[in-house]
């Protein structure tokens, strides 16, 4: 996790922790609401972020790997990512899965 995503998770935490604890010390619900309008879209934020670097290092992974495929005879399964070839590249949305390098198994 890098240094921002982290802080933007503490931040959101904080906030959502702090939210609680005045829930306890019976203070009005539209004080504690504003921390939850802050904690909430921070944690969202952390989680959007999470997910984008994690995408990013499974496209670096699969970049290094080759590929075998007989459909679109690329060697280098980066020039597969490049261009998103549906034959081997594995989509879920428009995230990057996964490559196949045997599509045929
Ligand atoms: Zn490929
Ligand atoms: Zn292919």
């Amino acid at each position: 996790m890098d240094p921002t995503t982290r802080w933007i998770s503490i931040l959101g935490i904080a906030a959502l922790c702090f939210g609680l604890a005045l829930f306890v010390l019976r203070v009005p619900v539209r004080t504690i609401l504003i921390f939850f309008a802050i904690g909430v879209p921070l944690i969202v934020l952390w989680l959007y972020a999470d997910e984008k670097s994690k995408q990013q290092k499974r496209v670096n992974k699969i970049s290094k790997q080759g590929c075998i495929c007989s459909i679109c005879k690329h060697e280098q399964a980066k020039v597969c990512v490049d261009q998103k070839c549906a034959c081997c590249i594995m989509m879920k949305g428009s995230d990057i899965m996964g490559h196949s390098i045997n599509p045929l198994q």
